[in-house]
Parts: structure tokens; C-alpha cells; sequence
């Protein structure tokens, strides 16, 4: 055994190190299935052992690429042979929930939909929420700044956090447990570390921002047949709905083609549309709430807004409508598709995305593009697929990118840069803004040894 893996036993204890041998059972990411390659795979279990591992790092100039779930989309979370792997699967459970001061106290290696439920045990609701809910913890929602699908109503993960504890490079640990909604008093040092991708500090836990239950919730799925209807079905919900809408996702008919039918999902409307948007409203009165649900739905029909719809009537009908719009894997992940995450303005989306199709198409004649996204957030995800053997990201990413910067948007509304964007960086970020994230990392991490190489390059 190194000297380096007798240090971290000491640390960690003998079952809080794996070598290079046992981390090979694992898969390296969600997207990844190939065996994990580190040379070794640390666990520690508090923020005292997260500081010592740090402290030994730094002085011997080792590189630590912290894990959470692992369902990061730019290649962030990928060791390297020289690398030692912090993973937080053993910093879990939710410690405290202050029903009066509307937060929890939760350790980073939690995972989301453990605290969605735990709270709800208490009548409470965290509104963080995505399609990796099962499997990414609140410490890589932290580092992502995640978004999801509750966004337009409850922020990101930056608007959710209040407090955190965060261990520097150098072992110091930076503890800032806030749970005030305000407090200004000196910087807000939380906020360096949230969307940060791990650059800057290890996540060990948070106070996070919790709100009393729904106690109605009401979701359909739309066909429509233009995108200027979308967008003003968009604002008819905002400003019909009192407030209640929580989420608004667009499909477009060609990921909704691809992810329904023979292989799919069964398609609870008609394949042939050029737009679909599931959505769902939450509110505090049952019978009001859905008699205005189904009033307002009644009259964007009525109105032509909206071609044909769909109101669940179970619990399983509307998981069937989302997993539509989430589980896309089955028919996208193969053959290999890019996926890309952008932002940019609402009402540029459809030239946008018309750019990008032509893109591809002129590329690719065989190729495929589909959009979907978060459109109340001005947040589209694209899958392309060259249908081509070879490796075309570069490609690929210019078709995206390319013609994004005439509409002021950003090459990443949610998922980061990682390894994957960083020659994108500065299409969504000025020169100055980037020396400046330099010059942060330097000053916190000088021997450069979390999670190298990622958003800042090498
Ligand atoms: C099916 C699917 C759907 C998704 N949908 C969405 C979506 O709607 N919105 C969205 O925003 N994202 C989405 N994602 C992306 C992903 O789930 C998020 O980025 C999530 O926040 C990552 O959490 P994780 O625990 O898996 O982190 P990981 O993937 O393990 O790590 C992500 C990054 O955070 C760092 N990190 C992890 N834990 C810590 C910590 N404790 N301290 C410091 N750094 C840390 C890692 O080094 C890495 O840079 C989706 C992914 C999948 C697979």
C-alpha cells in the first residue's frame, strides 16, 4: 500500500478507502457504463474527515475529483488513473427540519428524492426537482446549481440554499450554516461555492429552503400546433392560473415521435402534432384549484390555443405524462446522441431552434435533432445524433452553439461546464468575468488539486 493510501486508511478507516481493483466494479458515470479507473476511492463520513483527506492532498499535490450520483451531463465527474476519487456516499441523512423557520439541515451526500420525501413526511415540500431525482445527492445539486423543473416558480438551486459548510482545499473548514432568508451581513460566501462544479471546495452540508406542502397539484399534457401559441399559452397559465403554475415543459414533436410508440412509451395523444407541453400548476385548494385548472384548459381549447389535451386521472396517468418528457434514455442514449443545454430568450426560441436543425441537417443528411426544455426558463435541451460513425462533438457543438451568441444566450443554463464546455466558455462569459473565476480558483485552490481541468480548462 503507498504511503498516500495508509494516510487516507488513517483518516477514513480501512472500509472508507476502495483501491484501484474494487473501484472497477463501479460504472464511471450515469452516462458511462465502462469500469471507474482511480487509484483510489475515498468515503468519508463527516467534515473532519473530508478536511484531513483535503489537507493530505493538497500537500502532496494530489488531484481529488469529488463524486455525488454521478448523473453529471458534462463529463465532470470522470477520474483519471492519477486521480483519487472523494466520493459522499457515506455523508447522508437528513439531520434536522425547522417546520416554523421553513428549512432542513441536510449532509451533501443525500439524495434529492430522500429529502423530498422526508420532508413530506412533515407536511413540508423541497421543490428542487429533475429527472435524476432517485440518484443525484444535494451536493452535487449544490456544486451544478441544478434547475429542473420547478424553476419558473421556486428558483434554482442557488434561490434554495441558505447555509452551507463547504472544506477548502487546504482542509480549512468554511462553515456557514445560515437559515435567515435574510442576512447581509458581509459577503455571501455560500454563494461562491453553489455552481461552482466542485472547483473551489467540497460540499459537506446545507441548510436548505422548505415550503409548506401543496396541498393540490393538477398536470396535463397539450398538443399544439405552433410555437407563438406556446409562448402565449404560456402567459395565459401565468397569469390565470393565480400563481399556481410550477412547471412548463415543451417538446417538440420530433422528441416526442422518438421517445413514443413501438419501443416507448405508449403516446397518450396523436403523434403527429409539431408541439407538445406537459405542465402542472400547485396550489392550496383542492376544489378551486381544479375547477380553474380545467376552466382555463377549457378555454385555451376553445380558444384554438391548444389542438388536443390530456388531464391524468391517476396517480399512474401522471407519472405516464411526465416520464414522456423524462425518460427519454430508452430511445435517445442510442446510437450516441450530444446533449446539449442552452439558454436564451423565450421569444428567439423557435429561430433558434429552426438555425440549429438546419445546422444539422446540412452536416448530417442523416442526422437527428430533438428539442425539449425547461421554456419558462428560456432553458432548451437539444439531443443530436450525426448517425455517423466517428466522434463529431466539435461538430456537433458548433451546429448548437454557433448560432446562440446573436441571441445573447448561454451555452449552459444548468448543467455546468465541466470538461465538456470549456472551449464554449467564453461564448456566455466575458474575458473579464473569466480572469476574475481565475483568480478566484487560484487564491482558493493554489496547487489546483479539486476536480483540475474543469470549467477553467488546464
Ligand atoms: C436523467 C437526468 C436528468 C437530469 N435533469 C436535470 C435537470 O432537469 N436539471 C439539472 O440542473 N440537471 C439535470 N441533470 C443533471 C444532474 O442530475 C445534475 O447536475 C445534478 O445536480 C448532479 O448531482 P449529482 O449528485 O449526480 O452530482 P455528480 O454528477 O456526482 O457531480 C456533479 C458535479 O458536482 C461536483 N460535486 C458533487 N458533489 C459535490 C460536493 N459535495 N461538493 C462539491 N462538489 C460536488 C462534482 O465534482 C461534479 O463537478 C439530469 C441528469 C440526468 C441523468
Amino acid at each position: 500500500m503507498s504511503g498516500s493510501s495508509a494516510t487516507l486508511n488513517k483518516i477514513v478507516g480501512d472500509r472508507g478507502v476502495l483501491d484501484t481493483k474494487s473501484i472497477a466494479n463501479r460504472a464511471t458515470s450515469f452516462w458511462n457504463p465502462a469500469p471507474m479507473q482511480a487509484k483510489a476511492l475515498v468515503r468519508p463520513a463527516t467534515s473532519e474527515d473530508v478536511s484531513g483527506i483535503l489537507r493530505h492532498c493538497n500537500s502532496s499535490g494530489q488531484s481529488v475529483i469529488t463524486q455525488g450520483g454521478l448523473t453529471n451531463c458534462v463529463s465532470a465527474v470522470e477520474p483519471g488513473l492519477d486521480d483519487i476519487v472523494l466520493s459522499t456516499e457515506k455523508m447522508t441523512g437528513v439531520i434536522e427540519i425547522d417546520k416554523v423557520g421553513g428549512t432542513a439541515i441536510v449532509e451533501a451526500g443525500t439524495v434529492l428524492q430522500t429529502v423530498q420525501e422526508t420532508v413530506a413526511k412533515e407536511g413540508m415540500y423541497f421543490p428542487l426537482d429533475l429527472g435524476a431525482r432517485g440518484s443525484c445527492t444535494i451536493g452535487g445539486n449544490i456544486a451544478t446549481n441544478a434547475g429542473g423543473i420547478n424553476v419558473l416558480r421556486y428558483g434554482m438551486m442557488r434561490n434554495l440554499v441558505l447555509g452551507l459548510e463547504a472544506v477548502m482545499a487546504d482542509g480549512t473548514v468554511m462553515t456557514s450554516m445560515n437559515r435567515m432568508l435574510k442576512n447581509n451581513a458581509g459577503y455571501d460566501m455560500k454563494q461562491l461555492f453553489i455552481g461552482s462544479e466542485g472547483t473551489l471546495g467540497v460540499v459537506t452540508r446545507a441548510v436548505l429552503r422548505l415550503f409548506p406542502r401543496p396541498a393540490s397539484r393538477q398536470d396535463a399534457l397539450v398538443a399544439m400546433t405552433g410555437i407563438e401559441d406556446v409562448i402565449r399559452f404560456l402567459g395565459k397559465l401565468q397569469h390565470e392560473l393565480a400563481g399556481n403554475l410550477s412547471a412548463f415543459e415543451i417538446m417538440w414533436g420530433a422528441y416526442y415521435r422518438a421517445v413514443t410508440g413501438e419501443n416507448g412509451h405508449r403516446p397518450p395523444l396523436p403523434r403527429d402534432y409539431p408541439f407538445y407541453v406537459v405542465f402542472q400548476a400547485e396550489g392550496s385548494d383542492p376544489d378551486a384549484d381544479d375547477a380553474r385548472f380545467e376552466r382555463v384548459l377549457g378555454d385555451a381549447l376553445e380558444e384554438g390555443l391548444i389542438a388536443d389535451a390530456v388531464l391524468p386521472k391517476s396517480a399512474a396517468e401522471t407519472r405516464a405524462i411526465w416520464e414522456i418528457r423524462e425518460n427519454f434514455e430508452p430511445a435517445l442514449v442510442k446510437p450516441p446522441f450530444y446533449l446539449y443545454d442552452v439558454s436564451l430568450p423565450i421569444r428567439d426560441m423557435a429561430a433558434y431552434v429552426a438555425s440549429v436543425e438546419e445546422n444539422v441537417r446540412k452536416r448530417w443528411s442523416d442526422g437527428r435533432c430533438v428539442a425539449l426544455g425547461h421554456m419558462a426558463d428560456g432553458n432548451l435541451h437539444f439531443f443530436v445524433a450525426p448517425m455517423e460513425d466517428g466522434d463529431f462533438h466539435m461538430a456537433s457543438d458548433e451546429c448548437v452553439y454557433g448560432p446562440l451568441q446573436q441571441y445573447g444566450g448561454s451555452v449552459s443554463a444548468e448543467h455546468g461546464i465541466g470538461l465538456e464546455k470549456i472551449c464554449w466558455l467564453p461564448h456566455s462569459k466575458s474575458t473579464a468575468e473569466i480572469q476574475l473565476m481565475r483568480t478566484l480558483k487560484k487564491s482558493l485552490d493554489p496547487n489546483n488539486i479539486l476536480n483540475p481541468g474543469r470549467v477553467l480548462g488546464p
